[in-house]
């Protein structure tokens, strides 16, 4: 964890849950349960179409901020289907995630993970690029695609931005498998994400990008892995649809 830089928590909903009346109650519960954490930041993304909804549940509140799980990096026009960060803006969203393995399987390359990281950047907003291997092998070339992601998606951000870079490690084989990485990989990938970063930027500035771990991460795990792992938090998809365990996660990285 990084001295005087809180810990980051976010919950990606992915397309759940399957009504608005269901994210409230999620957002609701949420609320309640992690009101009274401090020193942790944590970031609910839901889906689009409940962003409306739950800056209601919210309220007042500073449990949580809202993120987004994509946006489009053009400023508007005929992008059928698509959102703009301005929209996002305009619901109080703070974090992007960008990058995230399930959309590149659809398609996102590391050239748009460029655009948008610029954009959101430009917007003043937190761009969370994910970045992952498939799978691990004797050679180590998983090292050179995740350094590769990592240099694409920074190409055109310059140093003074670098604070609102968040570097989300998530293989894509921990990914809602229930296989976590393990605690020696997890440390070992923050260390060459901050030597990628480093390398780029020098060691002072790449201090100031935060390095999530995601993938399966869970209420019992997470202690564990970010006692030694030693990531800044953590980006976590299937259990943070529980409010009870989600707060269970950002307690674990609160109570270090
Ligand atoms: C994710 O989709 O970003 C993720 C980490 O999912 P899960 O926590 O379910 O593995």
């Amino acid at each position: 964890m990084k001295t005087g830089i809180p810990p980051l928590v976010i919950g990606n909903w992915k397309m759940n849950p399957q009504s608005v009346s269901l994210s409230t109650k999620l957002g609701t519960e949420l609320k309640k349960k992690v009101s009274k954490t401090q020193g942790v930041n944590v970031v609910v993304a839901p889906p689009f179409v409940y962003l409306e909804s739950l800056v209601r549940a919210k309220g007042a509140s500073k449990a949580f901020t809202l993120g987004a799980q994509d946006v489009h990096h053009e400023k508007l026009g005929s992008y059928t289907g698509e959102i703009s960060l301005s929209m996002l803006q305009s619901f109080s969203v703070t974090h992007v995630i960008i990058g995230h393995s399930e959309r590149r399987k659809g398609g996102e390359t590391d050239e748009m993970v460029n655009l948008k990281l610029t954009a959101i950047l430009r917007a003043g907003l937190v761009g969370v690029v994910c970045v992952g291997e498939e799978k691990r092998d004797h050679g180590a070339h998983y090292l050179s695609h995740i350094e590769m992601q990592i240099r694409k998606a920074l190409a055109t951000v310059p140093r003074a931005k670098l604070d609102r870079v968040v570097i989300a490690y998530e293989p894509i084989w921990a990914i809602g498998t229930g296989n976590t990485a393990t605690v020696e990989d997890i440390h070992e990938m923050k260390i060459f994400i901050e030597k990628v970063v480093s390398d780029l930027y020098g060691r002072n500035f790449a201090q100031k990008v935060r390095i999530l771990y995601g993938g399966s991460v869970n209420g019992k795990n997470a202690q564990e892995l970010f006692t030694h792992g030693m990531v800044d938090g953590f980006l976590v998809g299937g259990a943070s649809l529980h409010a009870e365990e989600f707060a269970q996660i950002i307690k674990s990285v609160q109570n270090i």
